[in-house]
């Protein structure tokens, strides 16, 4: 059952109701009858187009890097220094 989010403009308390779909959302608040609203849920839904895909994915972070040069950047090979 999704949980949802209120908060009680009157008594500034954020609380927690576990409802139906089907159930009609809340409008009072439990401790103080006062007019409520809704929050969105950080945990009820599916983030579908999330931002969960941000790291370790794939990245090019870490660009290999260039064998080292057993003498020392002087060999035929090696980007010349000079
Ligand atoms: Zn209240």
């Amino acid at each position: 059952m999704p949980l949802y989010e209120y908060h009680c403009k009157s008594c500034d308390q954020t609380f927690e109701l576990r409802q139906k779909f089907s159930d009609a959302p809340a409008s009072e608040c439990p401790a103080c009858g006062g007019s409520v609203e809704k929050l969105i849920s950080q945990s009820g839904f599916s983030l579908k187009g999330g931002g969960w895909y941000g790291d370790g994915y794939g990245g090019s972070k870490a660009a290999p890097a260039a064998p080292a040069c057993p003498s020392g950047g002087n060999c035929a090979g090696c980007p010349s220094a000079s």
